[in-house]
């Protein structure tokens, strides 16, 4: 092919590559125009994930008539003139590129008002070629359409992600700059619902709680500027809240920075925030961050990525140190309490025997009451759990249960546990039960666990109830994420037992629910079906979302630490574990049972 200059059609598109890449994208730079235009209520209304609309209205100074056809023209900006204006930018777009790029690679139409002007003007584009500019009647603001995206680029059509998963980003952002500015009203709409709203009151705390939720909120803490360690040095502010540490993930992606009213990734400052927790929380657990930084624009390049995704610091250690020190002050005094945990296995992040990791922070409480019951000797227990050589967990090769006759009745699965018999139960939380090679103490909780996952596994569904009249409301996030549990493993939780369906907004009807959590307040159950689906931590990863779903009710349901078993329930539930495919270990790879042979005993007894 012979060399030509590109259309400017066709360089629109390659270049809408690089600032368009999603519909998150788009929704991105429409509302950082109407922020730059200084609105103060702004409405993102999104149908089908962004592919089919994607509609920003504000109330900002619109633009003047005789411009608007303008604005959609390459490199056509109000913000910038000479390349000396980049050093200290104050305004989130400046290139001049994103109503250019997007309206190549799709439908736009543009209703705006200049304040100062009586008439408004309509544009429509379409694939980079303006179709129409006429007068049109409209308030003062700005209204930006933006349809059918990448109709004539196939290839990136196709490698748009579900519907779903573009919801959840375009739910992510609008709630991000809801928090970069609590001065301006957010509202998001997606499919015809309300999905979140913020009220324009001025106050970050007004907005994590619509976005978090109030019981997260209660648990972070204030971060405020702190003076600079020394008068020459620019002042860096540190503005936002932190969570405490008795509030964490499972992956850092809760750390949530903005730079000058500009939502970040800095992988440098999202570290420093780490640092300030390192030694507040267990190991792969992260903290929760809304943090606003503010500093002279001299001292922050933002041109250095076209979405403008990343910034660079002139002297980043200086931002580094003023982030970490912020967030520590706000932390000192706001460690856990020590020992306040003591004695509970189930909340150690990591199994004492080097099983696979648990990350069960996250569990909600009525699954372990926050104040066990104390157990006379209980503290040697956990010694001896936390001494005893992982190996001891494993079947050695020379025991074969299947030796052992099946009684009458019983399944014909195989055994992989020795005929166990009840002796009694310990500290309502343990069973005592004696074998051939010795005495067994069962967790009783961790057993049962197992037990129903092997059972829900292969296909066993759980009684449900059915309820009336009961909804449960989540934080928007949360909302975003249910809805896709919703969606795509809506059989798995009808085999849970559950009958769920959206009921407008972040809202959920809950028609059925397991007949074992009928008395469980139901908010908590369904946030540890968020959680579940949102932990991909460590082991969990490889799992998929039906098992974490699994999992989580498994031990949703199982018996409680705490709770008293007659005979029978404890000799079916060792009779049950006895067939189980790993019985020595619930769900999460914690033990579910402890061995101390006769030759132990004997020794301890000096015999
Ligand atoms: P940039 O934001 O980098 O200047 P854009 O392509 O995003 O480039 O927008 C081009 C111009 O259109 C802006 O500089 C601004 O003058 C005008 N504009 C776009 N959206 C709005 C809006 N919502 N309100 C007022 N003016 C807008
Ligand atoms: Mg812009």
């Amino acid at each position: 092919m012979p060399i030509r200059v590109l259309s400017e059609v066709v360089a629109a598109q390659i270049a809408a590559g690089e600032v368009v890449e999603r519909p998150a994208s788009v929704v991105k730079e429409l509302m950082e125009n109407t922020l730059d235009a200084g609105a103060t209520s702004v409405t993102v209304d999104v149908t089908q994930g962004g592919k089919r609309l994607i509609r920003v209205s504000d109330d900002g100074h619109g633009i003047p008539a005789a411009e608007a056809e303008l604005a959609f023209a390459r490199h056509s900006t109000s913000k910038l003139s000479t390349v000396e204006d980049l050093d200290h930018i104050r305004t989130l777009g400046f290139r001049g590129e994103a109503l250019a790029s997007i309206a190549s690679v799709s439908r736009v139409t543009m209703v705006t008002r200049h304040r100062d002007e009586t008439a408004g003007a309509e544009v429509l584009v379409e694939g980079g070629e303006v179709q129409h500019t006429r007068p049109a009647g409209a308030p003062a603001g700005t209204v930006i359409t933006v349809e059918n995206l990448f109709f004539n680029t196939p290839a990136r059509l196709k490698f748009l992600k579900a519907e779903s998963t573009e919801r959840k980003h375009i739910n992510t952002l609008v709630t991000r700059y809801a928090m970069a500015y609590p001065a301006v009203r957010f509202r998001l709409v997606q499919e015809g619902r309300e999905q979140f709203h913020s009220t324009g009151s001025g106050d970050l705390a007004d907005v994590l709680v619509e976005v978090f939720g109030l019981d997260v909120f209660r648990e972070m803490v204030e971060v405020s500027p702190q003076p600079p360690p020394r008068p020459d040095v620019p002042p860096v502010e540190v503005y936002g809240f932190a969570s405490t540490p008795a509030l964490s993930r499972s992956d850092r992606g809760h750390i949530v920075l903005f730079v000058n009213g500009r939502v970040i990734s800095d992988q440098s400052l999202t570290y420093a925030v780490m640092q300030a927790y390192r030694d507040l929380l267990p190991q792969r657990r992260y903290p929760l961050a809304v943090l606003l930084i503010t500093l002279p624009p001299e001292e922050v390049d933002v041109n250095v990525h076209p979405t403008k995704a990343e910034v660079r610091f002139r002297v980043p250690d200086m931002v580094f140190a003023a982030v970490q020190r912020a967030v520590r002050a706000a932390l000192s005094g706001q460690a856990p309490a020590e020992g306040s945990d003591f004695g509970d296995p189930y909340r150690t992040a990591e199994p004492a025997w080097g099983g696979r990791s648990s990350a069960r922070n996250d569990l909600p409480t009525p699954t372990y009451p926050a104040r066990r019951p104390v157990v006379p000797g209980e503290e040697q227990l956990r010694l001896e759990l936390e001494t005893l050589d992982p190996g001891r967990y494993v079947r050695s090769q020379e025991e074969d249960y299947s030796a052992i006759p099946a009684g009458p009745g019983q399944p014909a699965r195989p055994r992989t546990l020795p005929i166990l018999r009840v002796v009694g139960q310990v500290g309502a939380m343990y069973i005592v039960a004696e074998g051939p090679a010795g005495l067994y103490l069962i967790d009783q909780h961790a057993a049962h666990a197992r037990v129903i996952y092997e059972a829900l596994v292969e296909g066993e569904s759980l009684d449900r109830r059915a309820l009336q009249g009961v909804t449960v409301q989540f934080p928007s996030a949360a909302a975003v994420e249910f809805e896709t549990v919703l969606a795509t493993a809506g059989e798995t939780l009808d085999a849970l037992g559950f009958e769920i369906e959206p009921f407008g907004g972040a809202t959920f009807r809950v028609r059925v629910i397991p007949a074992l959590l009928v008395n469980e307040d139901p908010q908590v159950v369904l946030s540890a079906l968020v959680d579940a689906a949102q932990d991909e931590t460590g082991d969990s990863g490889v799992l998929s979302l039906n098992e974490r779903l699994i999992r989580q009710v498994s031990v949703l349901v199982a018996y409680k630490a705490g709770q008293t078993l007659d005979y029978d329930a404890m000799q079916g539930l060792i009779q049950q574990l006895e067939r189980c495919e790993s019985p020595r270990a619930d769900p999460y790879g914690r033990p579910t049972l402890l061995h101390i042979s006769g030759a132990d005993l004997a020794k301890q007894f000096g015999r």
